[in-house]
């Protein structure tokens, strides 16, 4: 009989592991392209930085915000990247690691696709891209930030290390040309990089629009509306405006949702995170 038949068989389902996350610890998925040095070339993505492709990114982004609200706090991006970082307390999916990332990447791709022909115009979708994802949790405030910092950091040092290397500007002396400053740029401080980009190729990095520099945040706030429009507001180089109201078909039995904020900013030092102290608190 069927009941038998599932006695009989239902024992396999005690092969499928418990992968919950450790408790009170921030779980962040990060995804990332998989082989987009190649995809970004055949889709013809204008380096160091296409902002059209990084816009893309973003709204898949926002994707995964919205599926996770209100337990995704925080999103940062660059480059083919996206780190979503859950409220250290949450039950969704009971904190199984594998629901968790493979629904953060599932709809982070399936998004690209999805918004690739409004956001990216004319240029043709080639092939199916894909991204690959994975958990890692941080147990203490510290962890989680100096996190965020090493992914802003590398944003930080690959763009003038991308623009030396790709010539974005004209050299200046002509017997530096050639292999000569990619070579010291791959050896150099991000600082002195600046310093090699400018004199050397006539670009001032910090001319450079913030979107480039800094990357992209997705924050959930829960501040005071007067609090909403502070200076770091003016920092907002979000692709389509600065703020979206989340509260927007949110359910109303859920906790207050707040303002999703896309932001082009700062989150190593501690202003960003004053002001937006709900991100560590709630
Ligand atoms: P892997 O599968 O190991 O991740 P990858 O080719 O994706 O390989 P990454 O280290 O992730 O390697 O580098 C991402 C590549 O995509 C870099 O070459 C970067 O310049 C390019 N890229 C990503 N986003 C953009 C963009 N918006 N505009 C131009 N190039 C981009
Ligand atoms: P969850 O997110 O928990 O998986 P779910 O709604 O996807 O929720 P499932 O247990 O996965 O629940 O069930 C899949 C549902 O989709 C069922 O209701 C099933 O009848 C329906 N479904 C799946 N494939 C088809 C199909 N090809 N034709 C008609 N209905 C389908
Ligand atoms: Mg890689
Ligand atoms: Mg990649
Ligand atoms: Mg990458
Ligand atoms: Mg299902």
């Amino acid at each position: 009989t069927t009941a038998m038949a599932k006695s009989k068989y239902e024992y396999v389902r005690h092969f499928e592991l418990d992968d919950r996350c450790l408790p009170n610890s921030w779980i962040v998925v990060r995804i990332d392209g998989k082989g987009f040095h190649r995809f970004t070339n055949e889709h013809s993505f204008e380096k160091p930085n296409d902002a059209p492709a990084l816009e893309l990114m973003t709204r898949a982004a926002r994707d995964v915000v919205d599926l996770f609200r209100p337990d995704l706090v925080l999103a940062y991006g660059q480059s083919d990247e996206y780190s979503f970082v859950f409220r250290r307390q949450t039950t969704v999916y009971r904190r199984r690691a594998s629901k968790l990332m493979s629904q953060v990447v599932s709809q982070f791709s399936s998004s690209y696709v999805f918004h690739w022909p409004s956001v990216m115009g004319a240029r043709a979708l080639r092939q199916p891209p894909t991204f690959d994802g994975r958990v890692v949790l941080y147990p203490t405030d510290r962890n989680l930030r100096d996190y965020l910092s090493w992914r802003q950091a590398d944003c930080h040092i690959n763009n003038p290390l991308q623009h030396g290397l790709l010539g974005a500007g004209q050299p200046r002396r002509s017997h530096q040309r050639s292999g000569t400053a990619e070579e010291r740029l791959r050896h150099t401080l991000a600082a002195d990089k600046n310093e090699i980009l400018f004199s050397e190729f006539g670009i001032n990095y910090n001319d450079e629009p913030a979107l480039y520099r800094k990357g992209t945040v997705i924050v959930r706030s829960l501040e005071t509306p007067g609090e909403q429009d502070s200076k770091l507001s003016s920092d907002t180089g979000a692709p389509d405006g600065s703020t979206v109201p989340a509260s927007e078909g949110a359910r109303t039995d859920q906790k207050p949702v707040g303002v999703v904020k896309v932001l082009n900013c700062d989150i190593i030092g501690d202003e960003f995170w004053n002001e937006h102290s709900s991100v560590l608190s709630g």
